[in-house]
């Protein structure tokens, strides 16, 4: 998979540092992750990988091959003044908004210890999704909610943080099925508690935009872990509980 490209010129290219520094930044950033093994799907975060300052080099990259893509599109963006600019504001959008938790690290959701050794229920949400899919691009928006059966040895993170964790997952292009089960590896990794659970309900533009244009279609994902999946009646709390303001 990540033979794309062959290791002799990997070789060369390691062996002349020049060439590394010519290259457009997206090769190098694409380089260090191929050296390091690392995947690079749509929905993978590649922060680590990343330099100083190679963001801003990205964007400009971006601005330059979307330019090309409504050159395709047979758009004058030269004497069009609604155009002239969009290659630059999608560039921005992309890199630094809607795909951000592609290029920027985890945001800090520092866990504390369960002092008051809490091991009842504790539901979040709903949480407002916002992120794209792979397959078009197209915006989906939705809704999230969390469960979590913590035990004495858990850790917690602040009720602010789900959101942020959230929005950092779902800030790539995204599968929804994809998205529930990475943002529940995440909270699983952060709190361990004894069981997790997520419910995320979304309305997928690819649906109503074009394609069927299907405008009542909403997709539902859940991800149960642990407790959630060995214990029926706290299963059914949680979706009761959350099936009130999923309506
Ligand atoms: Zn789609």
């Amino acid at each position: 998979m990540l033979a794309k490209v062959a290791p002799d010129t990997l070789n060369a290219v390691a062996a002349d540092s020049d060439i590394l520094t010519r290259m457009p930044v997206s090769d190098r950033i694409r380089y260090r992750l191929i050296e390091a093994g690392q995947r690079y799907h749509a929905n993978d975060n590649i922060a680590a990988h990343i330099r100083e300052g190679e963001l801003g080099e990205l964007r400009e990259e971006v601005q330059a091959r979307l330019r090309e893509v409504l050159h395709a599109l047979v758009i004058d963006t030269e004497n069009d003044h609604n155009t002239a600019d969009t290659a630059r504001r999608v560039a921005k959008m992309f890199v630094s908004e809607v795909f951000r938790g592609r290029y920027e690290p985890a945001p800090d959701a520092t866990a504390f210890p369960n002092v008051s050794q809490l091991n009842e229920l504790m539901i979040v949400g709903p949480i407002t999704v916002r992120s794209a899919c792979s397959h078009h691009l197209c915006p989906i928006l939705g809704k999230l909610w969390v469960g979590v059966l913590p035990n004495a040895g858990s850790d917690l993170i602040g009720l602010s943080k789900y959101a942020r964790l959230a929005e950092w997952v779902m800030s790539r292009p995204q599968i929804q099925e994809e998205a529930v089960v990475m943002l529940a590896d995440e909270l699983e990794q952060r709190i361990r508690p004894d069981g997790l659970a997520l419910v995320m309900q979304a309305s997928h533009f690819c649906m109503h935009w074009r394609g069927v244009k299907d405008d009542g279609a909403l997709m539902r994902n859940s991800v149960m872990r642990g407790a959630f999946l060995k214990d029926a009646t706290l299963r059914r709390e949680f979706l009761s509980l959350l099936e009130r303001d999923s309506r």
